[in-house]
């Protein structure tokens, strides 16, 4: 352990980051030194996650190890959308939250949409968990920080940059002149586009809502009772909690050309200086090369996943397989090919003594992949070519994955293959009732089954040869 410790901090290296605001790779050079402060935009929890959702926290938690490996001290922050949040990304349509509310039967009021927010919230977590994310320094959530909305509302309309109409209080976009730097988004392809509806009362299609007023349902602000705009609440629990302007912000690239742009358009108006100062976006999860999209049901989800016998990690190995900014096509037989993979990696890892060290040029070559923008998947290539190398010990092997999976998360020392006849029976028991359960399609059974088969210590996963069971 200690040798592993001392490799490690070795001179930081160069770490090489893509920056949508520049389009370019660029070396990350923090605002204060050793130190990174990161705002992922987060779920909006009206629902369950779908797996699409929650690769862009396994981008997040990549660039949080990656970080943490250079021996960075991170601060990262998740925010939880439950209020605010349209149907669409525009100022038009239902609020997601309150769509939930009728979904699920509850009277339209704030108490109803906590509670159903904080039982979503609660399964998010649960996910994160699943896929082996480190949890968030912060979560802070949208409705407890109401306040913020209006401080930076308010400083926009003393900068004659927000105007109010009949239904709300607005950013006038033709006051901020770099409007859509981000991506380069053109006004005219926003015009165009589904976010403008025609409202005759804004002065240009394109400015959006920091504030809607609400008579019924919402909480009470200087220009009246109503809730805030998505955009804002990004804009100022970043401001809360990293200060302005911090280091990195993350999103799915669905965010670049509305949400990140009116955010950048609402701080950087108020306060005068960048929001952040790297922008970085995940590739989407596309399922039959369409949208994974919560609002067009039918998704993926990590319980549907598991129903299928295939485990959050293999989700995990399969997404690290891909780089972040390509988009990836699930199916279930790739996952499955995934999992197939993580057994073997898991199986050579347990089979390895402990008691080695890193090897150092295995180390750096390690190093020089994460560091150039998140290259996993050549990182996972690399263990695979060190299992192969004979000309290094199987303890120096052991060691030196385990240090790798420091930053893949792949749990690959804690879960280990039990060959079939070492399996106890009453895990056996509970696997074949499971089994059983999910062929007869009772799903809530087969779920109780594999949460008790877990709470044993023990994970079942299927993979070509047959059902697999591991322990931990
Ligand atoms: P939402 O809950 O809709 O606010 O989305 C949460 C996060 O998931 C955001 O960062 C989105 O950009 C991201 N996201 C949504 N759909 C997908 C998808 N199909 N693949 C990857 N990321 C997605
Ligand atoms: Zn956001």
């Amino acid at each position: 352990m200690a040798v592993q410790e001392e490799e490690v901090a070795l001179e930081r290296m160069e770490i090489k980051l893509y920056n949508t605001l520049s389009r370019s790779l660029e070396t990350f050079t923090p605002l204060k030194d050793g130190v990174v402060s990161m705002y992922h935009c987060g779920p909006t929890v009206y629902d369950y996650a779908h797996i699409g959702n929650l690769r862009a926290y396994v981008f997040a938690d990549i660039l949080r190890r990656t970080f943490e490996y250079n021996k960075f001290s991170v601060k990262q922050v998740v925010n939880i959308t439950d209020v605010g949040h349209l149907v669409t990304d525009g100022d038009d349509g239902e609020d997601k939250m309150t769509k939930a509310l009728k979904r699920e039967g509850k009277p339209l009021s704030l108490e109803a949409m906590r509670e159903v927010a904080t039982f979503y919230f609660e399964r998010f977590t649960d996910d994160l968990k699943s896929l082996n994310i480190e949890t968030p320094h912060e979560f802070p959530r949208a409705s407890d920080h109401i306040a913020g909305d209006i401080e930076i509302i308010e400083k926009l309309q003393e900068k004659g940059i927000a105007y109010t109409t009949s239904d709300g209080v607005y950013f006038d976009i033709s006051k901020f002149p770099a409007y859509g730097k981000l991506g380069n988004i053109s006004l005219e392809s926003l015009k165009d586009g589904s976010r403008v509806a025609v409202n005759p009362e804004k002065k240009s299609p394109a400015d959006f809502a920091l504030w809607k007023f609400d008579a019924t349902l919402g909480w009470d602000a200087p220009w009246g009772k109503g809730f805030p705009g998505w955009h804002i609440e990004c804009s100022a629990m970043s401001r809360e909690f990293l200060g302005q302007p911090f280091d990195i912000h993350t999103g799915g690239i669905d965010h670049i050309p509305v949400h990140h742009n009116n955010e950048i358009a609402q701080s950087e108006a108020a306060y005068d200086a960048p929001l952040a100062h790297y922008w970085m976006h995940g590739a989407f999860v596309t399922m039959n090369d369409g949208k994974m999209a919560k609002s067009a049901g039918g998704f993926v989800t990590l319980k549907t996943l598991e129903d299928d016998m295939v485990s959050p990690l293999a989700y995990r190995y399969w997404l690290l397989t891909a780089h972040y900014r390509s988009p990836v096509n699930f199916t279930l037989e790739a996952v499955r090919g995934a999992q197939n993979a993580l057994i073997k990696l898991m199986t050579a890892v347990s089979n390895l003594p402990e008691g080695g060290t890193l090897v150092a040029g295995y180390g750096e070559r390690f190093r020089a992949s994460i560091n150039n923008d998140l290259g996993m998947s050549q990182a996972i290539a690399l263990i695979w070519e060190l299992l192969k190398d004979t000309a290094v010990a199987d303890t120096d092997k052991r060691t030196t994955i385990l240090n790798f999976d420091r930053v893949l998360g792949l749990k690959l020392g804690s879960l280990a293959p039990v060959e079939e006849e070492k399996v106890p029976e009453e895990i056996q028991a509970l696997a074949d009732a499971r089994e059983e359960a999910r062929k007869a399609k009772e799903w809530e059974k087969a779920d109780a089954l594999r949460i008790e088969i877990e709470n044993r210590g023990y994970v079942v996963m299927d993979t070509a040869g047959g059902i697999k069971i591991l322990s931990k």
